[in-house]
């Protein structure tokens, strides 16, 4: 993709984010668009960071750290982890990232607490919900969900901000909106057991499923294809 096709499919992701904000009668405000960019590039995030994204989404450890390597000089950047972790490469996450989307056990959300560091603010964490209750699939149960947020909330070197979801493909608005809604109404359930913590965020819709998840008050949207164009297939032996 040319740099001026990435500009204008960074402008088309803004204006379907406001037109879909619009529609669920909020504020143009009520949700940031984060650029998913994995599998791409850093000079094509450097494009986009010309346009004007500062939030990119990373899936792959070792890929992320090389990204940002690359790309030191840009000011503002902001970067966050949303691909399933290992507990053995928690620190790198802890080290250099501002959020992590992909908390689902507790023992994760420990070690990246012990190891932020000190002088950085505490790491933007949202907890990930199996919100369609698939069968090995990445997320805490939604009726485990309480237990882990209080578990969280605790650690010092995190800010417990929402949740996030990745529901199972539905094939239209109607079904979308439903597990759109379980993940709202399981942040709200939170939001009063958990009055002291930060919990602002819902961290859903991709770019499939966009509309219906700004339906449902998602305040933070994951874009990858829509922006970047379509990615190739995984390789083997990655999650
Ligand atoms: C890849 C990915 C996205 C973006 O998906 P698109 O369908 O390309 O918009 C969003 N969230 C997560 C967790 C992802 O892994």
């Amino acid at each position: 993709m040319t740099e001026i096709a990435l500009g204008e499919s960074l402008e088309q992701a803004r204006a379907r984010l406001a037109r879909a904000l619009d529609a669920a009668g909020r504020p143009a405000s009520g949700a940031r668009l984060l650029a998913v960019s994995k599998t791409k590039p850093a000079s094509m995030l450097r494009d986009a960071w010309h346009h004007g994204q500062r939030a990119f989404g990373e899936n792959y450890l070792q890929e992320a750290l090389d990204k940002q390597q690359a790309l030191t000089d840009l000011d503002d950047i902001e970067w966050h982890f949303i691909g399933p972790l290992q507990s053995n490469k928690t620190r790198a996450v802890a080290e250099h990232f501002a959020w992590m989307h992909s908390i689902e056990r507790e023992k994760i959300a420990r070690r990246l607490s012990e190891q932020r560091p000190a002088h950085l603010p505490p790491l933007n964490v949202c907890l990930q919900v199996n919100v369609s209750r698939e069968p090995s699939k990445s997320g805490v149960a939604p009726e485990d969900t309480l237990a882990l947020a209080r578990a969280v909330a605790t650690l010092p070197g995190l800010a417990l901000r929402g949740l996030m979801a990745i529901p199972a493909p539905a094939t239209n608005i109607t079904e979308q909106r439903v597990s759109f809604a379980a993940l709202q109404a399981l942040l709200r359930e939170l939001q009063e057991a958990l009055p002291e913590a930060p919990l602002d965020t819902l961290s859903m819709g991709m770019s499939d499923d966009l509309e219906a998840a700004v339906m449902e008050g998602a305040t933070l949207v994951r874009l990858g294809s829509a922006i970047f164009g379509a990615r190739p297939a995984k390789p083997e032996g990655t999650t």
